[in-house]
């Protein structure tokens, strides 16, 4: 048996594996699927193998994925690669290299041979989805130097949210993952001229205190968060938010940690990613910041963040009590075979019994119950979107 390592650390830890530990034979970085043959042949032959080059102009526009493990109605498909963005805490522009987009037709492509699959829901991928700019192919640090042609026909993101929603009226669209400083109205217009576009966000910000924000490097700042936050609310009212939060980044005072709890008191979540501080070897904040804060001290403040956004979870699912929600059957309920599970606009999950509704359905739910996690309820009929 020949052992390999595929993905985004493999630059990062290809050292240990190959040399201190000895445990793989195969080293590949994000960028060089298309190495694969080659490689394979290498360690066939005796020898290590490793590409780890990050690309400047690879998407895998034409490489079409194996969906191993799918639920066959709900799907990711990748729209960007690499982030411009130089988070102080984050590894990904060093593993994943710079920001590029995908060309819009193969994005269609793909998501119309879902289509014919009867997938049901795409989710547009990338680390940072608001930043997508096709201008015929590149980096998108290089657009400024691009023909005035390839400016004036160039694709941003809420023009190819809009061509997948208009393309495909039967499929729900999602997105992830949102960088606030990136995000335009255009995309909350879109999504609000679209049903089939989910209302639903992930929305991180880290901190809510400005001194984390610029020692983070996060490009904005706490009110212009919130000022984002209220437009995308008096836009689309039914909008869900969810969050990632760090607690105890270098330097973070008690006070900059109330702001985070004040934030979120005032956007009310209704689920997060939440996060002790902890370095990544080769980052900014590794190199340059103390990690400064106590364990103990770390941990009691995540704690109260966990805690905070347990209450709001809980406030955002019974404000949903009552409603009759659109549901997508994605599968059988994790506690009881007689139960369907799905999940709604806002991304929350809805059980309900199964009576005659089949997987991939688009089902009517009365919503009577919650806990802070789970919407239960009782279908009614079958949504219009069949
Ligand atoms: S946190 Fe997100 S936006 Fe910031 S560098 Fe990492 S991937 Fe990019």
């Amino acid at each position: 048996m020949k052992v390999g390592v595929l993905g985004c650390m493999a630059e990062r830890l290809k050292a240990k594996f190959l040399e201190e530990e000895k445990i793989v034979d195969l080293v590949v970085g994000p960028d060089a699927y298309r190495d694969l043959p080659n490689l394979v042949e290498e360690v066939e032959a005796g020898r290590d193998a490793v590409n780890v080059l990050l690309s400047k102009e690879e998407t895998y526009a034409d490489v079409s994925p194996v969906r191993l493990n799918s639920n066959g109605v709900s799907a990711f498909v990748s729209i960007t690669r690499g982030c411009d963005n130089m988070c102080t805490f984050c590894v990904v522009p060093f593993t994943r290299g710079r920001e590029r987009s995908r060309d819009p037709q193969s994005i269609l492509e793909e998501i119309n041979a879902m289509h014919e699959k009867n997938f049901k829901e795409i989710t547009l991928l990338g680390q940072n989805v608001d930043s997508y700019l096709w201008y015929g192919g590149g980096l998108k640090k290089d657009f400024k130097k691009a023909s005035e042609m390839a400016k004036a026909t160039a694709v941003d993101f809420a023009q190819l949210l809009d061509m997948c929603a208009t393309r495909f009226p039967k499929m729900r669209f999602r997105f992830s993952t949102s960088n606030p400083q990136d995000m335009t109205l255009d995309v909350i217009h879109v999504m609000a001229k679209h049903r089939n576009i989910c209302k639903y966000i992930h929305l991180p910000i880290q901190s809510g205190s400005n001194a984390m924000l610029k020692a983070m490097n996060r490009l904005h700042t706490r009110e212009e968060y919130l000022e984002l936050v209220k437009n995308i609310y008096t836009l689309i009212p039914e909008m869900h938010l969810s969050q990632d939060m760090i607690a105890g980044f270098c330097g973070e005072t008690e006070e900059d940690h109330k702001d985070t709890l004040d934030l979120m008191e005032k956007v009310k979540y209704s689920f997060g990613f939440m996060f002790a501080y902890s370095e990544r070897p080769g980052t900014l904040a590794a190199k340059k910041m103390e990690d400064d804060i106590p364990l103990d001290i770390k941990k009691r403040r995540l704690q109260e963040i966990i805690d905070l956004q347990q209450r709001h979870s809980l406030y955002r699912a019974k404000e949903q009590v009552g409603q009759i929600q659109e549901v997508l059957i994605e599968g059988t309920s994790k506690k009881s075979q007689d139960q369907w599970k799905g999940r709604n606009t806002q991304n929350t999950v809805v059980v309900f019994p199964k009576e005659n509704y089949k997987m991939g359905d688009f089902v009517e739910v009365k919503i009577e119950n919650c806990t802070a996690t789970t919407l239960i309820g009782k279908a009614v009929g079958y949504s219009d979107n069949n």
